[in-house]
């Protein structure tokens, strides 16, 4: 293939170069907010907790009555969790109080269940307390006005929570990518049809429309497409509608290979074609006049796997106004991986903690068409270009894969 290679980085900086700014917002129901990203800032509209409450079982009292302990003080009523007391606390006296009941009025600390016994109509107090102690004040874990979330945070289970302790009902996130998934290839069959002799199953059918939700985008159409130019053409019309279209197979330079002619007659402008990396060498990378982003992935299903990660997944994170850059980290490699200069290659990986950090080794058998090869992958480990590989016990550039992004990288 005479194309002039371009190496990852510069290829992904043309990606990014290409959405300035993240999609328009759009309300969502906390309840459906999970693995959105947050299109504005949110400052708290109310305190956490609302309220001074307790953090122990056991008696509202003035800590100052159990100063000379033991002390007996006169009980006088119960604040439960959701009923508080009906009266303020006099001196000498103790109301019962629960985990997360309202602190009564007129009582500055909370004695331990366990550091009191009960008479008939009053509580003997066995340690002193200090003020304050075992109170939950008012906007202790938020204050009225601070930014709990910023824009561009992915909504998780924890933020969710959060937001949930704030009472927000709906939240601003970027509306999610209308992705097109096209796959080329008069060999491709479906899962569910019957295998016949040069048969390929449509593996990227199912893989790539994942890694597009795993994004976080939305899948619009998922279509197969015949080696035939005017089908190809038809369907990438079609593709175009949405906000990114990801064409696999039929990039390459064979005589059956439609797609970028067909873009070209659609007016989209290359980016680039052809990067150092293996696998991954002949993705296209380009624009529509009407502003998609256009990905021309190679067919074979590591290939397509790889490159979606390393450029069109960007695209869809930025799109979604969250910070695109995979966590990065470096790990020591357990085997040889010998290589000849000329591209980087990206070898799937898993990662072991030892006592000296994280360790790599490679899942296996790397050809571009072994796609169990991305089984138990936690990472890609980059050699790069110019380099003949690694040897066992070298530190190497990994990229953490998306799904491992708690490793701490
Ligand atoms: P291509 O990029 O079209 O030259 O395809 C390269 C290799 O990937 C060929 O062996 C194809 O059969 C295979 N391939 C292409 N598309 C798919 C697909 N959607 N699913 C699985 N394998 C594919
Ligand atoms: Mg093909």
């Amino acid at each position: 293939m005479a194309i002039k290679l371009i190496e990852i980085e510069a290829a992904r900086g043309l990606v990014l170069d290409h959405v300035t700014k993240p999609l328009e917002a759009e309300r969502v129901p906390l309840g459906d907010a999970l693995g959105r990203v947050l299109a504005e800032d949110l400052n708290a509209t109310e305190p956490v907790p609302a309220s001074d409450n307790s953090a122990m079982d056991g008696y509202a009292v003035r800590a100052a009555d159990t100063a000379e302990a033991p002390a007996t003080l006169r009980t006088a009523g119960e604040s439960r969790a959701g009923t508080p007391a009906d009266r303020p606390l006099g001196d000498g006296e103790a109301i019962a109080i629960s985990t997360g009941a309202l602190v009564p009025e007129g009582a500055d600390a909370v004695v331990r269940v366990e550091d009191t016994e009960s008479a008939y109509g009053s509580v003997v107090v066995s340690a002193a307390v200090e003020l304050g102690q075992n109170i939950r004040r008012a906007g202790e874990d938020i204050r009225v006005g601070e930014r709990v979330l910023a824009a561009g945070t992915t909504v998780g289970p924890a933020e969710i929570g959060v937001l949930g302790s704030l009472g927000s009902g709906e939240v601003p996130c970027a509306r999610r990518p209308l992705v097109s998934v096209l796959s080329t290839g008069d060999e491709l069959i479906g899962f569910d049809e019957p295998l016949h002799l040069g048969a390929v199953r449509n593996s990227n059918s199912l893989s790539v429309p994942a890694l597009a939700l795993a994004a976080g985008a939305e899948v619009a159409l998922v279509e197969r497409v015949r080696d035939d130019p005017a089908a190809t053409r038809e369907a990438i019309e079609r593709g175009l509608e949405g906000d990114v279209l990801v064409v696999c197979g039929g990039v390459s330079v064979g005589e059956h290979d439609h797609v970028r002619p067909a873009l070209a007659d659609l007016g989209a402008e290359q980016a680039f074609w052809g990067v150092a990396l293996r696998p991954g060498k002949p993705t296209w990378f380009g624009v529509t006049p009407g502003g998609a982003l256009v990905f021309g992935l190679p067919g074979n299903p590591v290939s397509a796997m790889v490159t979606f990660i390393l450029f069109a997944r960007p695209a869809i994170r930025a799109l979604l106004g969250a910070d695109p850059a995979a966590a990065r980290t470096r790990a020591i490699l357990d085997e040889d991986l010998p290589k000849k200069p000329g591209r980087t290659h990206a070898v799937r990986c898993s990662l072991e903690l030892r006592e000296d950090g994280w360790h790599a080794r490679s899942t296996g058998a790397q050809g571009s068409h072994v796609l169990t090869s991305m089984l138990g992958a936690d990472a890609l480990a980059f050699l790069p270009s110019e380099s003949d590989g690694a040897s066992a016990g070298d530190r190497v550039e990994i990229e953490l894969l998306p799904g491992h992004l708690a490793l701490g990288a």
